[in-house]
């Protein structure tokens, strides 16, 4: 028997929008992988992306129901793993409401995360204002001088840090630790906000002297370098991306557009392909790619059909999923899919729910 078959794992994602390559590469390939291995629970992250996106809540419903559609012809299995809608599952704002009363806001404050995003929505929000973006700047920098009263002040007076953004990392905790998560997949750059729903579950359990909320693990996911078309990190705000549905015409288009190595003018001329984008992609869709990056250095083989190569073998990859996503559109029942994983989720989430709010001294 398989041992990590009992453990939990739990992971989220918002449904702010159709999903880009570095999505799949960075998150869902591994949400894949895992579901043999692990008891999974995969939710739409509807709470959370209120925190960051409150005035563009009418979109939340219709990107659910397309983010569903996408995890399941990714390969992800409501057999086998349990989808569900955050907000279909209450005890997560149950646990998350009762985490809030032991944890300190200098926590919240300190979250590296937060300080990012809020810049990052500054910037957003006052785009080509620049006395607005000079405040942004001002924010973060006072934030950055950590914990004392006035970086406190600045970032509880800023219009854009609402309650909701503040607390999210006790909203993601308790969505963690209802369900005795074992494990929690991340990246290295996210080890700050599990170290943070740890704290939670220590001081929660301390504090009403249980054992009750477990803590878990970091599990670190075998991320590869997923470039834009520019280069530049694979992000939306950037507007470089390649959806992992992309149809056939524009995905042409965008491995045409795509960074190369600007001394590689001619064929026979040596090139570097580190930093080429094109090179980065067949790493990913090409399995003799390091005979590419040999051919590349060497100068037997040019740009032109380099990039012709990769759109042949991303096209054989993309076009079979357009297909297979095409047919469950037309026959899957998203809403049946996430009622029933709801109810699965909810069979455990709310008995831990119950017995954080006895361990609180509520019942
Ligand atoms: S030959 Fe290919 S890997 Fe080399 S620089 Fe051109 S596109 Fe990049």
């Amino acid at each position: 028997m398989d041992n990590n078959k009992k453990n939990v794992i739990v992971s989220g994602a918002r449904p702010t929008g159709r999903l880009h390559l570095g999505n799949y590469w960075g998150t869902l390939k591994n949400w894949v992988d895992m579901q043999d291995k692990y008891d999974c629970y995969f939710f739409v992250a509807d709470w959370h992306a209120l925190t960051t996106g409150a005035d563009k809540s009418s979109t939340i419903v219709e990107n659910t129901r397309e983010m569903v559609l996408d995890w399941m012809a990714l390969g992800l299995d409501p057999q086998k793993s349990v989808f569900f809608r955050q907000s279909d599952v209450k005890a997560h704002a149950e646990l998350a409401l009762l985490l809030g009363m032991v944890t300190p806001i200098s926590w919240l404050l300190r979250n590296p995360t937060f300080k990012d995003q809020l810049q990052e929505l500054y910037k957003q929000k006052y785009k080509g204002q620049e006395d607005k973006m000079k405040k942004a700047e001002g924010v973060t920098k006072q934030l950055a001088e950590a914990a004392g009263e006035d970086a406190e002040t600045t970032a509880l007076h800023s219009d854009m840090a609402v309650y909701g953004f503040l607390g999210y990392p006790v909203l993601m905790a308790a969505d963690i630790l209802l369900y005795d998560s074992a494990k929690v997949p991340i990246g290295k750059d996210q080890l700050p906000h599990l170290e943070l729903t740890r704290d939670m579950a220590r001081r929660f359990n301390h504090m009403f002297h249980t054992d009750l909320l477990r803590e878990p693990e970091p599990l670190f996911t075998n991320i590869p370098v997923v470039p834009g078309v520019d280069g530049r990190k694979m992000s939306k705000s950037y507007g470089n991306t390649i959806g992992i549905f992309e149809d056939a015409k524009s995905l042409e288009a965008k491995v045409k557009k795509m960074y190369t190595d600007p001394l590689k003018i001619k064929l026979d001329d040596k090139g570097h392909p580190e930093g080429c984008v094109v090179c980065a992609f067949h790493k990913l869709y090409n399995p003799d790619w390091k005979a590419r990056e040999t051919e590349c250095r060497e100068g037997k083989v040019g740009c032109g059909a380099c990039k012709k190569q990769l759109i042949e073998l991303m096209e054989k990859e993309i076009g079979a999923l357009r297909t297979r996503r095409a047919e469950l559109a037309a026959t899957v029942d998203v809403e049946g899919v996430l009622a029933e994983g709801a109810a699965r989720a909810r069979a455990v989430a709310d008995r831990k729910a119950a017995a954080a709010s006895r361990a609180a001294g509520l019942i």
